[in-house]
């Protein structure tokens, strides 16, 4: 029997078909399929390894290594596509919408290192890049035409990265995407209806049944949620309420690179270093302090493919219970 799962937080529903199945091994990367195995430590050729042209860019935040020279450099997509040149405003195209791409567009150059890997990385390291996640994150909030700032990570070709030196990106957009308003929309119609935050009620859920726990670290918890929509996906979140990124502190977001570590260590000794897609979703600018809110980032590792259902219906079939995920993750931390 297969089984409709509704996600808490999004309303999505997903379909549980677990005897169309496959294994959790049965979706280990081959090490010839890894195009991240006999990476160099550093490429010529590579604009973002250090003596490269990230070096000739003016980074809007720079965190410095160990030698003198920078960790994690925060500089301009060169490849943008929203800018700041022009101020937003709407363009007219006849009965349909359109505005100005208002909008500031990064690259969060991860290491100087061509081969570094965040599921390998120190805690350091870690805490240095979701550092300047949030210090770049706090820069944006001031521009009062940016409503949302997105911060991601895709990790390997099936994820959309195109280069593949270590960075993530931050894309800060003067339009509210859908998929964050239609999560504040049913997340102050809970705050309305029952006085709690979901994000905080659905993780208490999460931790009294405890069967899809993966690891904690500090307030933090790492689970694959009740309705995963994909095998493997993956739930980085605070105990501690809060709805915006840009208000965490500098311990807060230690503790959640430890977390974050803890969770692509887990997928990376399970899966063999599956290509992945970090997000960090977090509250609107203008809902700094909302009580209903509450930032987190979701791992989806890249191991099926959207198909018609999916496009079609915007139901996910899974093949892996996230029950059977979690103890495989947890498995591979010795947990
Ligand atoms: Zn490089
Ligand atoms: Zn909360």
């Amino acid at each position: 029997m297969s089984e409709y799962r509704q996600s808490p937080t999004s309303g999505q529903w997903t379909i549980l078909a677990t005897e169309r199945s496959r294994r959790p091994e049965d979706f280990v990367l081959p090490d010839e399929g890894n195009p991240r195995r006999g990476v160099p430590a550093h490429s010529d050729s590579c604009p973002f390894c250090r003596g490269g042209d990230v070096d000739r860019a003016v980074p809007s935040v720079e965190r410095p290594g160990k030698d003198g020279l920078w960790a994690v450099r925060v500089v301009p997509n060169r490849y943008a596509y929203v800018g700041a040149s022009e101020p937003p405003r709407g363009l007219p195209r006849g009965k349909f919408a359109a505005a100005v791409g208002y909008g500031h567009a990064d690259v969060v150059v991860e290491s100087p290192r061509h081969d570094w890997n965040p599921a390998l990385a120190s805690d350091e390291e870690l805490a240095g890049v979701v550092l300047a996640w949030r210090d770049r994150f706090r820069q944006l909030q001031k521009d009062p035409a940016v409503k949302v700032v997105n911060v991601f990570r895709n990790h390997g070709p099936r994820a959309g990265a195109s280069l593949l030196h270590p960075h993530s990106q931050i894309v800060a957009t003067s339009v509210v995407p859908p998929h964050i308003s239609d999560q504040v929309r049913r997340a102050e119609e809970h705050w309305k209806a029952k006085g709690s935050c979901v994000y905080c009620d659905a993780l208490a859920e999460e931790l009294a049944q405890r069967e899809r726990i993966v690891a904690e670290e500090g307030d933090f918890v790492v689970w694959c949620p009740f309705a995963s929509r994909t095998p493997f996906e993956t739930r980085v979140q605070s105990r501690r309420h809060e709805a915006l990124f840009g208000d965490a502190t500098d311990a807060e977001c230690a503790e959640f690179a430890r977390a974050m570590g803890a969770a692509l260590r887990a997928l990376h000794a399970a899966l063999g270093d599956p290509d992945y897609n970090v997000i960090l979703r977090s509250a609107c600018l203008d809902q700094a302090g909302a009580p209903f809110y509450h930032w987190y980032a979701v791992i989806i590792p890249k191991l099926s493919r959207a198909a018609g259902m999916e496009i079609g219906t915007g139901i996910y079939v899974n093949s892996v219970a996230p029950e059977a995920a979690a103890k495989t993750l947890r498995g591979a931390l010795g947990l």
